[in-house]
């Protein structure tokens, strides 16, 4: 028997008033790590035995399936058993869950796919095409960003404005694009929303069924929600349910994709009865980090301040560290990680590297090849995004929807049968004059091969090509149909198109596709008794997080924007540059430049004892080297609670004074004695050198010209340096290997 304390024994007072609440409007709004998940987590096992509320009346909504799946776990520790019939996951995955069952109502079957960017965009390039609009001149990429900044705002095409040619263009090929998606089956991302908002609107009768049956809803990172999100909750709420959201709106990290962190003020005006809890002791991190997190946020306007304490102590100071270049800022996170794992300080596991975009993780995944150290990636690009893994998903989706065209087109050569661009153009218009999808008539080729009625529509050997191809699929529906199990049917696909010998071309590339078409099998095998329907909407809908992979003892590489909700030990936060965090885009716009603080803010708040901020005085851009400054945010984090850094915070106003740039750099400690901060590799030992650089001299380095020397250690059979340059502030060196020259001792 489960006793009410069992779950409100780990929850401090203001917890445990959120937990058991009494049914209603509730909203939690907290800083990092003060408990809103394990409050929501504990809530729900609250409802059901405290509540008695059936676990088919509860609806939570998480930001990414891995956090549901984690939820779902911790409910079920708390339950002692599985809560079966709760509703659990993300905004998308419960909007596919519910227009697959509202199917009779909705302009696409049941069986419809969920169509990604690149998908999305060859729809994009087919409407251009069928337009006549000439495709140099309005790329397929902006149109497809436009269509779906209307479909965030939950704009149809004819809400569209078309006072410029431009306009005109977008809102022609969003119509087709439209009509080209249901043609195929098909649904993007953002009609998953918006078509459950059409459905709740035009069908009050369904709307309420759902609204009733979801007694209560609970939202995690309700902050990172849409308008479409927003009214799908609105929706729910008509028959008066309760409702729970918790969020931090000082972590709203998804603008780009429509998510406005006004919807908490919009919960508070649209329920006025709602009952607000704070939360403010942090549970995650040490009280350095939290302050440096404040300093950062703080400048941010239009918030609510928050308190926000710890109990776990001042711990250690906050690294920063400035590299010569990018490469060997990665060589610098990769080697402080291999050395502090080999000297057993730290579990793999227990470390994160971040950075703003998915390009800088290059270098970094090269320092730890270089290093030998093995990480994970977290990325759902990197491996979904294979065309290997394109091609095979491609193939299934096709299976489960004939109607699917992109799918179609992207596999009926591949491997290469005799199918070229032209007979493919010819059998999609010919299906379409027929009122017909190209599946369709390659189903019926395929069962009655030249008996069938569309046979001597194709010229030559054509017509077997594609009977062929079509008797296949016509197989591997029958797979299906009869119930053999997923891996069956992966397993007959590749044996069928002989995909290895296709892909393998022994090469070691040609390896590694194929392990990813394994890889893939094996993801598969998971679905065996769930279907191909669950398997895709599981690849359809995979997030970044989605991909952490579990149970390894590797530090993790991520994005920014990927690592909302986690915690680690020790966490890296790279390219601290003006340009890359905050990003080029975000320079002259305020809304943006105030999200990209709230992006560090994320990154910060994830670490838990150590944090090290890194960044580089030129990185490679495209032909060369683009010389960086350092990111304007480095100056708000007080450098008390910062160690080591030759970085110097650009002031405010004007460049700093001498002074005071001395005096920052006095106020922060000296570096740590082991591996926290900078080291160079280990050299071969040496014998003692002298000290060639004393401070208070002035030298001469080829690059950064005058600067005086700071201070001088010998150590490691080595002279090191700290140089305050006249240009770029100080650096630490090398007196080996930095060929500095004596200008006056
Ligand atoms: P974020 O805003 O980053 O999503 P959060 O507010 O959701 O953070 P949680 O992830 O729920 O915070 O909690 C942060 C950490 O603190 C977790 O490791 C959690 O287990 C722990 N924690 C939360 N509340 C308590 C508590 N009362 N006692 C002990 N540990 C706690
Ligand atoms: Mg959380």
């Amino acid at each position: 028997m489960i006793t009410n304390t069992d779950f409100l024994s780990g929850l401090n007072p203001q917890q445990k008033q959120a937990v058991t609440a009494q049914p209603g409007h509730i909203l939690v709004l907290a800083g990092p790590g003060s408990g809103k998940t394990r409050v929501l987590t504990h809530r729900i096992a609250y409802l059901i035995t405290q509540f008695h509320l059936p676990p088919d009346n509860i609806l939570a909504v998480t930001f990414t399936n891995k956090a549901a799946r984690v939820m779902e776990s911790r409910v079920e520790d708390l339950l002692g058993e599985k809560p079966r019939g709760l509703w659990l996951g993300t905004f998308h995955a419960i909007c596919a869950r519910i227009l697959r069952r509202e199917a009779d109502h909705l302009p696409f079957g049941s069986n419809f796919v969920i169509y990604d960017e690149d998908d999305q965009q060859s729809l994009v390039k087919t409407a251009l095409r069928e337009l006549n609009i000439d495709e140099k001149m309005y790329k397929a990429a902006s149109i497809r960003g436009a269509i779906s900044a209307a479909k965030n705002n939950m704009q149809k095409p004819e809400d569209l404005t078309s006072r410029t040619y431009r306009e005109e263009v977008n809102l022609r090929v969003y119509q087709r694009y439209q009509e080209l998606l249901r043609a195929n089956n098909a649904v993007d991302f953002d009609d998953l929303l918006n078509e459950v908002v059409n459905l709740f609107e035009a069908k009050p009768e369904v709307r309420e069924r759902y609204s009733r049956r979801f007694g209560e809803v609970l939202v995690d990172e309700f902050q990172d929600t849409n308008t479409a999100q927003y009214q799908i909750l609105r929706h729910l709420a008509l028959s008066g349910n309760s409702m729970f959201v918790v969020g931090d709106e000082d972590q709203s990290i998804y603008r780009w994709r429509g998510a406005d962190y006004r919807n908490v003020q919009s919960f508070e005006r649209d329920y006025p009865d709602c009952q607000k809890i704070l939360l403010e002791q942090n549970y995650r991190s040490t009280q350095t980090v939290l302050d440096a997190a404040r300093a950062v946020i703080d400048h941010n306007i239009n918030r609510t301040p928050k308190h926000l304490f710890s109990d776990n102590g001042k711990g250690e100071k906050i690294i920063l560290n400035d590299l010569m270049d990018d490469k060997m800022e990665a060589d610098f996170v990769a080697d402080t990680i291999q050395k502090n794992i080999k000297a057993k300080l730290w579990k793999g596991s227990d470390v994160a590297v971040m950075y703003r975009t998915n390009a800088q993780s290059r270098l970094l995944e090269e320092a730890f090849l270089k290093a030998r150290l093995p990480y994970r990636l977290v990325g759902a690009q990197r491996f979904y995004g294979r065309r290997e893994v394109k091609d095979i998903i491609a193939y299934l989706r096709l299976i489960y929807n004939p109607s699917d065209e992109v799918s179609l087109t992207r596999v009926i050569n591949v491997p290469t049968r005799g199918i070229g661009d032209k007979s493919v153009s010819t059998l999609l218009q010919y299906a379409h004059n027929l009122k017909l999808s190209a599946g369709d008539v390659l189903s019926e080729l395929g069962k009655l091969g030249q008996q069938s009625q569309h046979f001597s529509a194709f010229s030559g050997s054509i017509g077997i090509k594609l009977a062929d191809f079509g008797s296949m699929l016509n197989s591997w529906r029958e797979s299906i149909t009869k119930g053999f199990p997923l891996t069956r049917l992966f397993q007959q696909i590749l044996d069928d198109i002989r995909y290895e010998e296709y892909i393998d071309d022994a090469s070691e590339e040609g390896h590694q596709r194929w392990e990813n078409v394994l890889e893939l099998g094996k993801i598969a095998t998971e679905f065996d008794d769930r279907g191909l329907d669950e398997f895709l909407e599981r690849l359809a809908l995979v997030s970044d997080q989605d991909t952490l992979a579990e149970g390894t003892e590797a530090p993790t590489l991520l994005t920014l924007h990927a690592a909302k909700g986690l915690e680690f030990a020790v966490v890296f936060i790279t390219g601290l540059d003006d340009g890359v965090l905050p990003h080029s885009r975000s320079l002259d716009d305020p809304e943006e430049m105030a999200e990209e603080r709230r992006l560090l803010y994320v990154g910060i708040t994830r670490a838990k004892e150590r944090l090290y901020i890194t960044r580089a005085d030129r990185r490679s851009s495209y032909g060369g080297y683009e010389n960086c400054t350092p990111s304007r945010f480095l100056r708000d984090i007080p450098a008390t609670l910062v160690m080591n850094s030759g970085i110097i915070m650009p002031t405010r106003t004007s460049r700093p004074s001498m002074e005071r740039r001395m005096e920052n750099y006095s106020n922060w400690s000296t570096p740590s004695p082991t591996y926290g901060s900078f080291k160079p590799a280990p050299r071969q030992s040496k014998p003692p050198v002298e000290q060639r650089f004393p401070a208070n001299c002035r030298v001469r380095h080829e690059v950064w010209g005058e600067g005086l020397v700071v201070k001088s250690v010998l150590e490691d059979g080595d002279e090191t340096v700290d140089v305050f340059f006249d240009t770029v502030g100080f650096k630490r060196l090398i007196a080996s290997l930095a060929k500095l020259e004596i200008v006056k001792k």
